[in-house]
């Protein structure tokens, strides 16, 4: 049974995201979507909010598994047993930063594979970075986010002004 990570910040969860989980999970037996609890950044949501939506988000996939991690991401997938590691690829700025993390990664924990998706064309420029501004600034972001995330962001948003 090979079991994968979907590491990331998820600040949130967002429909990109999702269709990298969805074609992940049908390749390999467990998914375990690796929430990243980071010291330096300043999330808008929490990781317990961040682990809670995207909880929700795969609720209908039943190989597919949200954990929150701090440390090393490979430290993340020797705990978790997995063999492979997924990440999503835009078309932008995605590919160089990869690059980089992957030669750190092999060096740290050289069984653990990259496994690249390309980004769906309808997703390719959408960032949980662009998602908040646009939520922040009053935007329709219904078609970009699940529902439940949608309620979230505007509440917190809200919240915020
Ligand atoms: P990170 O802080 O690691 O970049 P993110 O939550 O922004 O975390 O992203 C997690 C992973 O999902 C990364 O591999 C990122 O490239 C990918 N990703 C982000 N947005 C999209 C999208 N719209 N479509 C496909 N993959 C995406």
């Amino acid at each position: 049974m090979t079991i994968a990570i979907y590491p990331g910040t998820f600040d949130p969860i967002t429909n990109g995201h999702l269709d990298i989980v969805a074609r992940a999970a049908k390749l390999f037996a467990k998914l375990v979507i690796g929430i990243y609890d980071s010291p330096d950044k300043q999330p808008l949501f929490t990781v317990a909010e961040r682990v809670e939506l995207a909880r929700e988000a795969v609720a209908n996939l039943p190989n597919v598994e949200v954990e929150s991690f701090s440390g090393l991401t490979v430290d993340f997938a020797k705990k978790v047993k997995a063999k492979a590691m997924v990440r999503g690829l835009r078309m932008s700025a995605d590919f160089e930063r990869e690059f980089d993390m992957a030669m750190m990664n092999k060096r740290l924990f050289p069984e653990l594979e990259l496994v690249c998706l390309m980004a769906n064309v309808e997703y390719q420029f959408l960032s949980s970075t662009l998602l908040k501004e646009a939520a922040n600034l009053g935007g329709d972001i219904s078609d970009l986010v699940p529902e439940h995330v949608a309620k979230a962001l505007r509440k917190r948003v809200k919240g915020k002004m």
